[in-house]
């Protein structure tokens, strides 16, 4: 069995692989950028229509604000490195849900953003805002969630694709693709992605925000105070993006890169 997985995920390489945003780490991808989108966009409106969500509020607007200039930032990059195919399809959306509990965001494909009210608190200003959404951002660039699908469709479907392990087993299909997205049971409680997936979102999403104009050096600020917050009221954040010292050590290191992109934003 064991060996008829390697044959298949060989296979399956040589013919459905793609490479990460600016880390270029091939990875193994056997769903369509466009079912992933259509199935993103979808689950976002599941989970919208479940939740309250937030309008004309002050704090609604700088989600809107922050998020728009790094999506802007992100669309100007990928056409100035000629890989518009990253985002293309992207119809970026922000919303922002009443849940003072949940400390989290996420990104799922196609653009659809969600911040929880309570995250607001802890990254105080558009700065620190834009350290974890352009994080979260940078997972779908990523393609983290068609990623994590893949390998599940690999173990678990034995390669079947997408559409047929929807027609076979739609309730099961459904039930992984969520966790493929990084969303639990709960609303508002997100699965952490693999430690590699998760150290690519740094640096991408360190670079993406430097060049949406926002200094990545709050980055530091950002999750020092995340840190100070898990004696008194653990964040759920930090359960998905354990703050190890190797990681703290590799944002740092990462600073420089991203400044390289950082530029002032007009
Ligand atoms: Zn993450």
């Amino acid at each position: 069995m064991k060996k008829y997985i390697l044959f298949i995920a060989l296979l399956l390489f040589l013919t459905g692989c793609g490479k990460v945003l600016l880390t270029q780490r091939q990875q193994l991808l056997l769903v369509s950028d466009y079912d992933m989108r259509a199935l993103g966009s979808q689950q976002y409106q599941e989970i919208l229509s479940k939740s309250k969500v937030v309008r004309d509020t002050n704090d609604y607007q700088r989600v809107l604000r922050v998020g728009n200039r790094i999506a802007g930032a992100v669309d100007d990059f990928a056409r100035s490195q000629g890989i518009e195919e990253y985002t293309m399809g992207y119809k970026w959306e922000f919303n922002l849900i009443d849940d003072n509990k949940a400390m989290n965001a996420f990104c799922l494909p196609g653009g659809k953003i969600a911040v929880y009210t309570g995250l607001l608190p802890v990254t105080k200003d558009d700065t620190g805002l834009a350290v974890v959404l352009a994080h979260e951002i940078a997972h779908a660039l990523a393609k983290h969630g068609e990623e994590r699908m893949s390998h599940i469709l690999l173990l678990e479907f034995g390669g079947a694709t997408l559409s047929n392990a929807i027609k076979e087993q739609p309730e099961e299909t459904k039930k992984n693709l969520l966790l493929a997205f990084g969303i639990g049971a709960n609303v508002g409680v997100l699965l952490p992605y693999n430690r590699l997936q998760e150290s690519e979102a740094d640096r991408i999403g360190l670079s993406m925000m430097a060049y949406a104009g926002y200094d990545p050096h709050v980055a530091l600020a950002l999750w020092s105070r995340m840190e100070k917050l898990e004696t008194s009221r653990p964040p759920e954040f930090l359960s998905t993006h354990p703050l190890s010292s190797e990681r703290i050590k590799a944002i740092k290191e990462e600073i420089p890169e991203a400044m390289k992109y950082y530029r002032l934003y007009k």
